[in-house]
């Protein structure tokens, strides 16, 4: 008797296991399934040299990026753009996992819970992506080689219409030197997304913000610089002495003594507590990127360590992404649409994903946002020679790093103040001159190609 209850029991085990296996399988699949299917080891929906072998890539404007042809993944015809959309558009191996053919591969198969891979044809999916492929080749044409990115998206929908990283390669004549040449260092990633640099004087920004909230004569008070500026246990310079100025002045000739003044006068936690806010040392997750966090070192550091962290050197890191995405709250009174590359698929014309705006949290109030624009659309007016520019209606701030190669990092960073066109940009670029002069022009390239393609 008790060998049959013992087998009962052992029984009634097994079917327990299997059943709560097989529920444990079904939930797996439902819920992972689509990233199960898009792996390696399916064979079958890649080539021999691991090409995706399926769906179709194009631009906003329906320009062909990608498709697959006689069992092979192919790129645009002409090279320019082959080249200016690689990190939006990816490799045909998947190298680039920010790119749409690693992003959403998922999409791109047609993918069903139901009918698994049955029917893939090479055609596929149409994904059609949120940037402007022409305004792409402006974009990698004003960067001159440089290593950097370029990025312009509108902050009210989230449509990231510009985005290029560099260096770069040309995907269907991948470089044989590719993993070995220094100067293809990091084209895998896309620095927008992945990368984190130094902010130099547009971290003066999010100093401001921090004055304008919390020292409530700031606006009223005149400011001096001598040049250098006794900070803590040393000295705080600026390239020059900038006078007698008001905060607006201080800003537009980016003194570095006034803000590392104000920054001691805020103090570490204080300044530490706005950055956060601000999302610069977030993590967004866009449609499958995990952007890079911004490292920001300002609570427990000396006076002088302030100064300078408060005029973005020190330890500063940011991330372009969180910045683009600051400067879109600025612009759209304290919020701003996340970012995305994707604006819908479709299968034989049928809609299966359109792109919806969805918006960040409060980065800052609506009314100190109000004013740095008006700040940053000093700058614009009085320093960055807007004769170089598509239009006056312009808020920006420039950033200049200087470098041991003797080629300073730069960097313009802004938006468009005209309601018709809701656009936040910024350009970043290595060894390559001051950010007014160098990242300026280049941000005036981009905006030119961006007024002429609306
Ligand atoms: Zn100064």
């Amino acid at each position: 008797m008790k060998k049959i209850q013992r087998r009962a029991l052992l029984c009634v085990g097994i079917c327990l296991f299997l059943t709560f296996g097989m529920i444990f399988f079904l939930y797996e699949y439902g819920t992972k399934g689509d990233r199960w299917f898009i792996q390696r080891y399916n064979r079958h929906l890649y080539s021999d040299q691991q090409k995706l072998l399926s769906g179709t890539v194009e631009d906003i404007n329906g320009v062909l990026l990608s498709q697959v042809q006689d069992g092979s993944r192919i790129f645009s015809q002409d090279e320019a753009t082959r080249i200016a959309n690689l990190h939006v558009v990816g490799d045909a191996h998947g190298n680039i996992g920010t790119a749409a053919l690693s992003l959403y591969a998922d999409y791109l198969i047609s993918y069903s819970a139901l009918s698994g891979a049955g029917g893939i044809t090479e055609e596929g999916n149409h994904l059609t992506l949120t940037v402007d492929s022409r305004l792409n080749i402006a974009a990698r044409e004003a960067l001159e080689d440089h290593a950097g990115c370029v990025a312009v998206y509108n902050y009210k929908t989230g449509e990231i219409i510009c985005l290029v990283s560099t260096p770069d390669y040309d995907p269907e004549h991948v470089p044989e030197d590719l993993e070995s040449n220094p100067a293809y260092n990091g084209a895998y990633l896309n620095r927008f997304y992945s990368s984190t640099f130094r902010p130099g004087s547009i971290m003066k920004l999010i100093t401001l913000e921090a004055v304008l909230s919390e020292i409530p004569d700031a606006e009223t008070r005149t400011y001096t610089c001598t040049g250098s500026l006794p900070v803590g246990d040393n000295i705080v310079t600026c390239e020059r002495a900038h006078g007698t100025m008001s905060l607006a002045d201080a800003l537009a000739r980016s003194c570095n003594c006034v803000f590392a003044d104000l920054s001691v006068e805020l103090g570490g936690q204080t300044l530490q507590r706005y950055v956060r806010k601000a999302g610069l040392t977030h993590s967004y997750t866009l449609g499958g990127v995990h952007t890079a966090k911004g490292s920001f070192e300002l609570a427990t550091i000396t006076d002088y360590q302030l100064g300078w962290a408060g005029v973005g050197l020190y330890h500063d890191l940011v991330n372009p992404c969180s910045m683009l995405i600051y400067l879109g709250s600025v612009a759209g009174d304290g919020r701003a649409a996340l970012p995305t590359t994707l604006q819908k698929v479709t299968a034989d014309g049928k809609l299966l994903y359109e792109h919806k705006p969805e918006k960040t949290s409060q980065l800052l109030s609506a009314e100190i946002a109000g004013k740095l624009r008006s700040y940053m659309k000093n700058n614009a007016a009085t320093m960055y020679d807007l004769s170089r520019f598509p239009t006056t209606e312009i808020a920006a701030k420039s950033g200049t790093i200087e470098t041991k190669t003797g080629k300073s990092n730069c960097w313009f960073a802004g938006f468009l103040t005209d309601s018709e066109m809701p656009y936040a940009f910024l350009v970043y670029m290595e060894n390559a001159g001051s950010g007014n002069r160098v990242a300026g022009s280049a941000a005036a390239k981009v905006l030119h190609a961006l007024y002429e393609t609306r």
